[in-house]
């Protein structure tokens, strides 16, 4: 049985067939840093992490990018408002670059804690300007994207298969758009490449020079640039939360095929963590970050458990109860580790090598069918009171 994953683009299973053979390419939506990471944002890197781990698992070489947004995405999706780095300086009293460093430092220490392993590359934003800026003029230069007073925004209209990810028609997002006033923009949906220091942003400290004036980029065209450098052109996977379906990536694919062609085969997006069936929410007090759970007497890899045990396009619903399960469980994997270290080859009987074997087959099968984690871990909590009921030397 080879891979099969989920395709977004497509809505349906597909076998994964690699551009290169042995190599997977994989490109991971990061955070914006301006905020203490919380179990929400987590679990689409320990998804992405899995999905990186099988792989590798599966005798693939895994060649993968998580940027860093540490500039331009403002705290609408539309383009309007303040930069989200710009609001959380205001309030720390720190500016923009201490800010986005402060949680980059915290990103980073998070996935050492949840044993996520360090990708290939993690570019920031604010270092690939001349990147992002090069693909803004080959849009504008075919007349793709426009200017306004307020900075070059791309013309929807402009690209056939927009809505393609989302499977909305432009006429049905066009419908459900607010109606702006003053709007220069062509089409209700048109994004932003590049904004210039007018209106809210007058004020913005992070600025570059670009041919048409100084400003700062739009959020989408950081990933179009970033993955295009370290990927390629061409590149496997593209992951993210399902949350970046209808603007962020709808947007990132406008951008990729009106420009230099990148294309992106696969595009897999993991679902949501509530909270006891609530939304995370800074009201509600339920955006708890690593440190929190750690306060509480939980390990980051009972929350990893946790995680594992609903499948990537489910949503997992966070309690303090399955929590308690994930302890127990992260247990019963180390308990069974340990036995296999001490089990000799003369305690082990045919009979239960063939078991070994079986349950092996189903955890592969399992990983194989689109990251089903839920029924390979049933495999291996299978093997585990197999390997208990041996003798210890
Ligand atoms: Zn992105």
């Amino acid at each position: 049985m080879t891979i099969q994953f989920y395709n977004t683009l497509t809505r349906k299973k597909e076998q994964f067939s690699p551009i290169e053979k042995g190599v997977v390419k994989v490109y991971s939506c990061g955070p914006t840093v301006y905020s203490h990471p919380h179990i929400g944002n987590w679990r689409a890197y320990i998804f992405s992490d899995v999905l990186k781990k099988v792989m590798r698992y599966f005798s693939y070489e895994v060649i993968d990018v998580i940027n860093i947004t540490d500039v331009g995405h403002l705290v609408s999706d539309s383009d309007d408002g303040e930069d989200k780095m710009l609001k959380a300086s205001k309030k720390e009293n720190l500016d923009p670059y201490q800010i986005a460093r402060k949680y980059e430092r915290e990103f980073i220490k998070g996935l050492e804690k949840l044993h996520i392993q360090k990708p290939n590359y993690l570019p920031r934003a604010t270092e690939h300007i001349k990147e992002q800026i090069e693909i803004i003029d080959e849009l504008k230069q075919k007349d793709i994207a426009y200017l306004t007073d307020d900075g070059i925004y791309f013309d929807v209209s402009k690209f056939n298969d927009y809505g393609k990810l989302s499977g909305q028609k432009l006429e049905e997002k066009e419908s459900g758009a607010r109606v702006e006033l003053d709007s220069q923009k062509r089409n209700p949906q048109d994004f932003a490449l590049w904004k210039f220091l007018t209106g809210d942003n007058k004020n913005h400290i992070m600025k570059w020079d670009s041919p048409w004036g100084v400003g700062f980029p739009g959020w989408h065209i950081e990933c179009s640039a970033m993955s295009s450098k370290y990927l390629g052109n061409h590149f496997d996977i593209h992951t993210g939360g399902i949350d970046h379906i209808p603007v962020h990536h709808e947007n990132e694919i406008a951008q990729n095929s009106c420009s230099r062609d990148i294309k992106v085969n696969y595009w897999i997006h993991n679902d949501f963590i509530t909270v006891d069936g609530e939304k995370l929410s800074k009201s509600l007090g339920n955006s708890y970050t690593l440190e929190e759970l750690e306060e509480k007497g939980y390990s980051t890899l009972d929350f990893r458990e946790m995680c594992l045990r609903s499948h990537y396009k489910k949503g997992v619903n966070f309690t303090f109860d399955s929590l308690t399960q994930g302890k127990s469980n992260v247990k019963k994997i180390n308990d069974f580790y340990e036995k296999l270290q001490n089990l000799e080859a003369s305690d082990v009987e045919d009979s239960l090598v063939e078991a070994f074997k079986k349950y092996m087959d189903e955890y592969e099968a399992a990983l194989k069918d689109d990251l089903n984690t839920p029924e390979a871990m049933a495999a291996m909590y299978k093997r585990a009171p197999l390997a208990n009921s041996r003798p210890n030397r």
